[in-house]
């Protein structure tokens, strides 16, 4: 079988099964996905392990977080994959936008507003292949495509599609009995979470919050003496509701 190169329009033959594939002509490495040709690229890490860990720790100690984290939270998984990700080149009018949706499941939504910087990307090349921390495609190009659709992108506008392999740190981690687990994006270093130890203070910030609100619509709404029994019952309900949450935390 034969494809064209997406890059030169040259002719490049294709063994049944083969993965890694590249240009005679220009050298580009091509994916194929079901008969659709596209680029196939790497993005370059710019943290080593040391870096990752690092940058872990300083999101730890950061404001988002509870108190102490960096400290007390012991990391018991360290892993590092290529995550696959379709990442499409969209024109609109003048202007070039990139789109990235994820060729594999996640829990972690914010891949698909991942920094790909245009100057870290490098060809898949024969040395990629094998190597097991690259996670090949499991969402086709054409899924990707539809979800492209949904958003209102013309795929008439798609100027370049290429499945690219993004470098992530994935950290499991204790704290206080219980599990948690981040990912790094191994080019950025921006940590991404879904559920963390957040700061414990919060519930007693809503209990507040809502009392502060009820306190309000309450005292728009009634007159005096009416206003006055109104605000006990809802006193009563909010030291009830702060007791549950000091239990709770
Ligand atoms: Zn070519």
């Amino acid at each position: 079988m034969e494809v064209k190169c997406p890059q030169c329009g040259a002719a490049v033959s294709v063994i049944e099964g083969q993965m890694f594939l590249t240009c005679g002509y220009c050298s580009s490495a091509i994916y194929l996905d079901r008969g659709k040709v596209v680029f196939h690229y790497m993005l370059k890490p710019t943290l080593d392990q040391s870096a990752a860990d690092a940058s872990l720790r300083r999101w730890m100690a950061g404001s988002k977080t509870v108190k102490g984290l960096e400290t007390e939270a012991q990391i018991t998984v360290r892993e590092f994959i290529y995550f696959p990700v379709w990442y499409f080149k969209v024109k609109n009018n003048d202007a070039e936008s990139i789109k990235i949706q994820p060729a594999m499941p996640t829990p972690i939504p914010d891949i698909k507003d991942m920094p790909i910087p245009a100057g870290d990307l490098r060809f898949y090349d024969s040395k990629d292949e094998g190597n097991p921390a690259i996670k090949q495609p499991q969402v086709l190009y054409t899924s990707a495509l539809e979800w492209l659709s949904g958003e209102g992108v013309n795929p008439a506008n798609i100027t370049q599609s290429s499945l690219v392999h993004i470098p992530l740190y994935i950290f499991h981690y204790r704290y206080k009995d219980n599990e948690y687990s981040a990912v790094l994006d191994g080019s950025s270093g921006k940590v991404m979470a879904v559920e963390f130890p957040s700061k414990s203070e919060m519930p007693y910030l809503l209990v507040g919050g809502g009392a502060t609100v009820l306190f309000f619509i309450e005292g728009m709404s009634m007159d005096f003496p009416g206003v006055l029994v109104v605000y006990l019952i809802t006193a009563i309900f909010v030291i009830i509701a702060a007791a549950f949450v000091a239990e709770k935390v």
